[in-house]
């Protein structure tokens, strides 16, 4: 993507959508001249989601006010790896406040939400929680985005925004950087209009780094690539459709969708089958026990005195902390929700009901998902199924964006139905599962998901590219 043309295109699509939280204005702006250890990227305008940690590059605000002046002191690996390839960086992406939400409509900062640019005449919703980045992509802004996908926050603003969105195994990519959302959960996502593109992203990204402790060691990585060579086949790969989702929870046009693609995958000789992963119908309990309860613990750390704006509200007594009016002023409704819920559940009375439950089940999954897969998880040494299948299909979400007015007002009388929305994409990311949404056709805001066995990142993009 020419940058002079993009620089010329961006002030009104900014102000139009509200995509960035800060950016480029000059071409003289380029922060860090790409030092450009390879070639790998050369001539490729990025984004990235501002929960990932830019030096001298705008604020890392994921979105709040609580880090809305925070410069972070060091760049994340992902961004180095970036300039190393010499991407140029455009900006930092508006998202949904420390990446909790799915609709997009939870900014923290004031500004209002990001705009879904699938239309350019109603408001509809971006899907989050890397709502700009895919914005981004979707804008003819850069050539791809990072985003960061904790329970489909790569996956579900993809399918919104009608481009491809990948989550790749957790641990392949580096966190270091990244600001904690669920670190068990949290993986870097690239979020693309082409597959080619994308991979090349994925290949510049996909190392292991000893400043992130869950990074996948070169040794695993290499027991990964002598497992591909053993499952190279000549027959075409087999396709399973887990009966635990249930499809009658779809719109009506995304069941649609989703079932003339199966038989489009079916007439092209594909064989599809039904399978059995039972604990997927826990999957969205296991999350919302799972990744409140490590956003409590992570996010403690601001307080206004260690981290975070510090409140500003003048009288202190014994029930107005300093610790709790920086808090209150500081996190949105959505943040302060997460934080009880998950302390609720750290408790002395609900750890074991509910904590303890959540982990237990998260282990049962795993070994559910390694009886149906004919690749072995590295990770678990369980065998893998002889004549198991290769992918998992699924919607990508239950249907496409509404309004932002039409969410808004469903928001205020059911709470709870944003959290169902992550029905299709949580079991991929309880398990580590690498994961790619891709559109029904060119244009239409909806996502079908094709995942893989843990490590298998690389046939699900052939698989995908593939397809296309
Ligand atoms: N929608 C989910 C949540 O709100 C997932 C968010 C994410 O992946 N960051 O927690």
């Amino acid at each position: 993507m020419q940058l002079e043309t993009v620089l010329r295109r961006l002030p009104g699509l900014q102000s139009r959508y509200n995509i960035f939280t800060h950016h480029i204005n000059k071409v003289t702006e380029i922060n860090d001249p790409p030092r450009g250890k390879n070639d790998a990227l050369k001539g490729l305008l990025a984004a990235v989601k501002d929960n990932i940690s830019t030096k001298n590059f705008g604020a890392t605000t994921c979105s709040s006010r609580m880090l809305k002046d925070y410069k972070a002191p060091y760049d994340a690996t992902v961004v180095n790896l970036l300039r190393d390839s010499r991407a140029v960086i455009l900006g930092k992406t508006n998202m949904d406040e420390f990446a909790m939400g799915a609709s997009g409509l939870n900014n923290g900062l004031g500004g209002g939400p990001v705009i879904n640019p699938i239309s350019d005449i109603e408001d509809y919703c971006p899907g989050g929680s890397s709502s700009g980045s895919a914005a981004a992509v979707l804008a003819d802004l850069v050539d791809f985005a990072l985003g960061t996908d904790t329970g489909g926050s790569v996956r579900l603003p993809a399918a919104w925004g009608s481009i491809l969105g990948f989550k790749p195994s957790y641990g392949r990519i580096s966190r270091f950087g990244v600001i904690d959302f669920a670190q068990s959960l949290d993986t870097v996502g690239i979020l693309a209009k082409d597959i080619g593109i994308l991979r090349k992203v994925f290949s510049v990204l996909d190392k292991y780094d000893p400043r992130d402790p869950t990074s996948l060691t070169d040794d695993l990585r290499d027991q990964l690539t002598k497992s591909h060579i053993t499952v190279e086949r000549d027959t075409k790969p087999k396709i399973g459709i887990p009966k635990e989702f249930s499809l009658s929870s779809l719109t009506p046009e995304m069941r649609q969708h989703f079932l003339t693609y199966v038989g489009r995958l079916m007439s092209l000789g594909y064989e599809v089958y039904p399978v059995s992963v039972p604990s997927i119908k826990h999957s969205l309990i296991m999350y919302y026990i799972l990744a409140p309860a490590e956003a409590a613990s992570n996010l403690a750390r601001y307080d206004g005195i260690r981290y975070g704006s510090r409140s500003i509200a003048g009288d202190m007594d014994e029930h107005n902390t300093l610790f709790g009016s920086t808090r209150a002023e500081n996190f949105g409704p959505e943040v302060q929700k997460r934080i009880i819920l998950g302390n609720y559940n750290l408790c002395s009375a609900s750890y074991k009901n509910n904590f303890i439950k959540a982990q237990k089940l998260r282990v049962q999954l795993i070994d559910e998902f390694d009886n149906v897969f004919n690749f072995a998880n590295v990770l678990t040494g369980n065998r893998s199924a002889p004549d198991g299948i290769d992918f998992i299909l699924s919607p990508t979400n239950i249907g496409g964006p509404k309004t932002i007015k039409e969410e808004t007002s469903i928001e205020s009388a059911d709470e709870l139905s944003a959290y169902a929305t992550d029905v299709f994409t949580t079991p991929m990311s309880l398990a580590g599962l690498p994961a790619l949404s891709i559109p029904v056709q060119n244009g239409t805001p909806l996502g079908i998901q094709i995942a893989g066995q843990y490590g298998d990142d690389q046939r699900v993009l052939d698989f995908a590219a593939s397809l296309y």
